[in-house]
């Protein structure tokens, strides 16, 4: 985790951009890796993916904390969550999985560091 987020500090101290959001905008684009898009989620298939049917579910706003999410995200999360399961649970028969949730470890301000 402290990977991820230390190479996300680093690309926002570069680009001044979010690299999720910048993700999004280029999986939008390229329209190549989308599983599905609903009003506030993307699903797709990671450029670089590091597992055989890696799939990505990403708020197309910029988050990054599940407890910021609105009641209206939570069912759409849902929706998307339960299509990428049945999905892949038909096209695999019904494999093991691992189902990972990433959300901000910390959101406590320090000096130095970014808020968001
Ligand atoms: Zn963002």
């Amino acid at each position: 985790m402290k990977e991820k987020l230390d190479g996300a500090k680093s690309y926002f101290d570069y680009k001044e951009r979010c690299l999720f959001c910048d993700m999004i905008r280029q999986e939008l684009t390229d329209a190549a890796r989308i599983v599905e898009e609903s009003r506030h989620f993307l699903v797709f298939a990671p450029f670089a993916a590091r597992f055989p049917f890696e799939v990505w579910i990403y708020p197309k706003r910029h988050a990054c904390a599940y407890v910021d999410i609105t009641k209206e995200e939570i069912m759409d999360f849902s929706r998307r969550s339960a299509n990428t399961l049945k999905r892949l649970g038909i096209a695999l028969k019904n494999p093991s999985y691992n189902y990972i949730l990433y959300t901000a470890p910390n959101r406590i301000p320090r000096s130095g560091h970014w808020h968001t």
